[in-house]
């Protein structure tokens, strides 16, 4: 059995992330790591100490928690040398250093969007530069709850975009209402005629299942910093 640990377990992707394992032939919930102030019931075993005792119950560790939770994660991980699944968004370039220096020692997998949707949206985008002298904007809807605005799928969305243009494109426009679990749409618009990609998560369980799938392929990689195209669009 694969000991999948994940850090967040008792917040939303956290508990989206316990059904998809324990539903996985091959693999087990392992250890749940939650912040101090909340006590995770779904996973086996609760663990705040990212400690030798939770490593050796872990094989891949899956991240969907906080900013503030990711220096630890990262050396726990580089420490007991486990791959690293991050879904973690809001990530400053100092963060990615971070992520990216691990990710010589141990294999780190970063994505703000888990999904298989978004890396074909992401990749139909390339189709715009011939219209690369449109108007552009990116619009993004996600619950109330949601910490960071624009959405780290928009601002990934919005580097491929700028890529195939060739030029910059206006901040993504962030909508935080109610209970949406994500929305993301991309509008290329001249005088005569407007093109909308959009993409929309209707379950949480895309991403727990990306992340999951993701955990799978990691663990058979050497160490170094991939994406979620390495695994989704080769
Ligand atoms: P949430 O607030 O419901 O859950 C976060 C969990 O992390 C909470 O249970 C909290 O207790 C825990 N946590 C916070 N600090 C911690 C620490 N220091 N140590 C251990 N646990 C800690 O949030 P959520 O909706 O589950 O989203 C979590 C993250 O995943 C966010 O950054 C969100 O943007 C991101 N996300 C990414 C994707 C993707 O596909 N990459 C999809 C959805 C959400």
């Amino acid at each position: 059995m694969i000991r999948v640990s994940v850090v967040g377990a008792s917040g939303r992707m956290g508990q989206e992330l316990f059904h998809v394992i324990s539903l996985s032939p091959g693999l087990k919930p392992s250890v749940g790591f939650v912040s101090k102030k909340k006590q995770s019931t779904s996973f086996e075993y609760t663990a705040h100490e990212f400690n030798k005792e939770s490593a050796a119950k872990t094989d891949v560790v899956i991240d969907f928690s906080s900013l503030e939770a990711l220096p630890d994660v990262v050396s726990f991980c580089s420490k007991h040398r486990l791959p690293l699944v991050c879904g973690t968004t809001g990530l400053t370039s100092t963060h990615l250093q971070h992520l990216e220096k691990a990710g010589k020692k141990i294999p780190v997998l970063w994505a703000p969007n888990m999904s298989v949707g978004v890396a074909v949206l992401r990749r139909a985008l390339s189709a715009l530069s011939a219209v690369s002298e449109f108007d552009f904007q990116i619009e993004e809807f996600h619950h109330s709850k949601k910490k960071d605005n624009p959405s780290g799928t928009a601002l990934q969305i919005q580097e491929t975009l700028e890529k195939a243009i060739k030029r910059k494109c206006p901040q993504p426009i962030g909508v935080r209402g109610g209970g949406i679990i994500g929305t993301h749409k991309v509008y290329a618009m001249s005088d005569e005629e407007v093109l909308l990609f959009e993409h929309q998560a209707i379950h949480r369980r895309v991403f727990a299942k990306g992340a999951v799938r993701a955990a799978l392929w990691l663990r058979k990689q050497k160490a170094g910093f991939y994406g979620i195209d390495d695994l989704l669009l080769k």
